[in-house]
Parts: structure tokens; sequence; C-alpha cells
């Protein structure tokens, strides 16, 4: 594989390592994303006013709170991602799915892989940390001759890929989105993992879930939860997430044809059905899956309020404001109880990271903002009092339209 090109915020989706390297310029999500063009042309249509969690999630036809009937052991939640590559492969809709498999010296470490044949899907289960050139398997699957692929990817990826999805020549795209959120680098994510247990080497899982705990499971059965709050969060090193990460401005993966996530779902996966394609996902493992609407409870202003005010801390340099000691136990109990819940707890993550990519913008590259943060993003920050400034404000483009329309 090609090494990537020197970039300056760059997760090295892949796509610099390819013969479209030039294309960084227009198709990356850190430099000039026209979010309201791509989702015209991927979705056929606008983000729906009359729709207000279009605002925070992208356009989406349905979503669902869901579990696999028979859960995948070894995937991150019930393994409703790997399902969907092994039924693509399975039905003969594609003949191939890019998607992340772990390195074979460290599993937290993310390897793109080709994956031509169902039962290989199982090597992709879990969520790795770090970053890995997923769009450079591109080439190599035209050179064999893949023309109907499906691409499992994190939103910066997906952006990448959308915007030159009409270069690839393809007969069909898949795209199967997982949101992403305060993603660092695999070395980093060790580092994290060290404080958090004596025996670093022995976690096999990590999720941050949405009772506001992270569940830690150990290569010997053991099973621990701990409460956020009792993370040591400022006990990390200020470099921790790369800006990238602190900037990214798609949260939900808004431009994939299904989301596969968890935090809109109340202990279990929350999918988001964005279009056609993405009902023909669904259709592929609907059988399989128990589901139900989506619950919202809790009301999510004052956690976000909070974040906004540890985050300016933390954006200028200034050490996180820190809970006392004695009240740290008592707001963890309360927090899955009266906190933001379901949706609610989904739209307040939103939030918080728009109001992390405005702050660490304007203290870390404030010559970006302009033209990174999308118009939508404004709108989410605006009920806490962020709005553009006159060099901030989005570059007015014309509307807009879907091609043939
Ligand atoms: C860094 C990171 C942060 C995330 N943060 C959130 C969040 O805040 N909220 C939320 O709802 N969901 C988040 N997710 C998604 C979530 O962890 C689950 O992956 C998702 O819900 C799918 O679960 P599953 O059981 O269907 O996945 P599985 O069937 O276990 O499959 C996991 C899939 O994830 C892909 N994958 C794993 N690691 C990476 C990686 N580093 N880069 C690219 N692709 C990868 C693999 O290709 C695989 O197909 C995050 C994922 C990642 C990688
Ligand atoms: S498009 Fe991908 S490779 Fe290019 S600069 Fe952006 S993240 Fe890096
Ligand atoms: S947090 Fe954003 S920039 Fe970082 S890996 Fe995830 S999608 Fe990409």
């Amino acid at each position: 594989m090609a090494e990537p090109a020197p970039r300056a915020l760059c997760t090295d989706c892949g796509l610099s390592r390819t013969a479209l390297a030039k294309a960084c310029g227009q198709a990356c999500q850190f430099l000039r994303p026209d979010y309201a063009a791509l989702e015209q042309r991927v979705h056929g249509r606008a983000r729906d006013p009359a729709r207000p969690d279009e605002a925070h999630f992208g356009p989406f036809r349905r979503m669902l709170r869901a579990t696999l009937t028979a859960p995948l052991e070894g995937a991150q939640w019930t393994g409703i991602t790997t399902r969907l590559g092994e039924r693509l492969l399975e039905s003969g809709a594609v003949t191939a799915v890019l998607a992340m498999a772990a390195d074979p010296e460290d599993r937290w470490k993310p390897r793109p892989v080709l994956v031509t044949r169902p039962e290989d899907m199982a090597a992709c289960r879990g969520m790795k940390m770090g970053f890995a050139p997923l769009l450079a398997l591109l080439e190599p699957a035209a050179a064999a001759g893949h023309r109907r692929i499906a691409v499992i990817g994190i939103p910066c990826q997906v952006h990448a890929l959308r915007a030159i999805e009409t270069e690839l020549g393809l007969e069909r795209l898949y795209v199967i989105g997982t949101p992403c959120s305060d993603n660092t680098t695999t070395e980093m994510f060790h580092r994290f993992l060290d404080l958090l247990d004596p025996d670093p080497a022995s976690i096999t899982y990590l999720e941050f879930r949405a009772d506001f705990h992270v569940e830690l499971r150990h290569a010997d059965g053991r099973v621990r939860t701990i409460p956020f709050l009792q993370l040591p969060i400022s006990k990390l090193p200020d470099d921790f997430f790369p800006l990238t990460c602190r900037t990214c401005v798609d949260y939900t993966n808004v431009l994939a044809d299904i989301t596969v996530g968890y935090m809109g779902g109340t202990g279990a996966q929350w999918l988001l059905v964005r279009n056609a394609r993405g009902e023909e996902l669904l259709g592929l493992i609907e059988p399989e899956l128990a589901h139900s609407a989506p619950v919202s409870a809790g009301k999510r202003a004052s956690a976000v309020k909070g974040f906004l005010a540890n985050t300016e801390r933390a954006a200028g340099g200034l050490p996180l404001r820190r809970m006392p000691d004695v009240l740290r136990p008592l707001v963890g109990w309360l927090m899955p109880r009266i906190g933001p819940r379901g949706l609610e707890f989904a739209r307040a993550r939103v939030e918080m990271k728009a109001v992390e990519t405005v702050l660490f913008l304007r203290h870390k590259a404030p010559r970006r903002l302009r033209s990174m943060v999308p118009p939508h993003l404004w709108a989410l920050v605006a009920p806490y009092g962020l709005a553009p400034r006159a060099e901030e404000q989005p570059p007015k483009r014309p509307p807009a339209t879907t091609p043939g329309a």
C-alpha cells in the first residue's frame, strides 16, 4: 500500500494513498465539506425542517431500536454491522465488503480488509481505536474486478467516499456507517487502558454506554462498569484527542445508507435507515431482528451547558473543572435515572460534539472555521449562545439540487 500524502488535518482515510490523492481538496471532511449538496445527492432530499430530529441526525426515513435475536459473539453490540456485511455477500448483492479487522499484533489497532466470503466478516467484529486507510482498498477492489461493493466506515471515511463515489465507476455501492466520536491513535488509546486497569492487556472490550458508564470486559470473563464521572480523563495528556476528532462535524454518519450505532438505543442498537438503499439493507436482516421505536426521556440542556463550560476551559488550555469527590457517586447514580436518555441522549451527544468543534477550532485553527463548519452545525449550538462571528460565516453556496431533477 502507498504511503499517505502529508496533510494538515487528516485521519488517513486512505484517499491520499490512491490515484485520486488530488481529490482530497474537495473530498475531505476537514477542508470544505458541503453536506447540503452531498445529502441531496445521496438521499435525494435536504433535511426536512418538519422532522426536527433531522437537524441533529441528518436525513432518515425511519429510526429503530434493534438487536439481533441471536447476537454475534465478539461483536461490539449485537453484531448488526457484521451481519449486514455477511448478508450482502451471502445474497450476492455485492462481491466485496471493505471493513476493519484487527491488526494480528494488537486487537485495538484497525487494519483495512477486503472481505469476499461471508464467513470472513467475523474477523471485523468489535470496535478498534485508531485510524486506518480504508479507502486505499478501493483500488485493489477495482483491480480484482469488484463492481458491486459495500463499505463499512466511520464518518470521516464515508464523507470522502461519497465525494468521489461518482468517479469510481461502480455498478452498486452500499454504505454502512457507524457513528464516531472521541477516536484517537491506537498508541494513545493504550495509555488510556493503562490508566483504567493494572492489567490493561487483559481488556478485550470497551464501550462508552448510553447509561453514562464505560463497560470493560476482560479475557478471564470479568466485566467491570465505571461511571463516566470516575474515568481518569483529567490524567490524560492534552493532546490525547487529535484535533481532527475534536473538530469533526458529522457524529452520526449522515451520508451512509444506514447508520448502525447505539446512542439512541437505550441499551440496544440504534438504526437510522436513511434512503432506499438503507431500506434494502435493513430488509436483508429484518427477519433476524427484534426491534421497536426508540424512546426519549429527560432534558439535555443542562448537561450540554455543563459540557460547554468545561470544554471552554479545556480548549483554552485550562485544566478541566473536576466535580468534588464527595458528589461523584451521587451524580453518577442520578445520571442514568434523570439525565437525558434514548433519543434525548443522542441529541445531547450530537450537540456536545458540535460545541466542541466550534470551541476547539476557534482556539486551535480559527481560519478553518468558515469553510469547515456547516450551517446546520451552527443551528445546533445556537441555543447555547454560540453563533458565527463575521469572519466565521459559512460561505454562501448555490442551493443543492439532485442531478437530473
Ligand atoms: C472509534 C469509534 C467510536 C465510536 N463512537 C460511537 C458513539 O459515540 N456512539 C455510537 O452510537 N456509536 C459509536 N461507534 C460505533 C459503535 O461502537 C459500534 O461499532 C456500532 O454500534 C456497531 O455495533 P455492531 O455490534 O453492529 O458492530 P460489529 O458487528 O462488532 O462490527 C463493528 C464494525 O465496526 C468497524 N470498525 C471497528 N473499528 C473501526 C475503526 N477504528 N475504524 C473504522 N471502522 C471500524 C468494523 O469494520 C466492523 O464492521 C463508534 C465506533 C468507533 C470505531
Ligand atoms: S480526504 Fe482522507 S486522506 Fe485526504 S486529507 Fe482528508 S482524511 Fe486525509
Ligand atoms: S471522531 Fe471524527 S475525525 Fe475522528 S475518527 Fe471519528 S469520524 Fe473521524
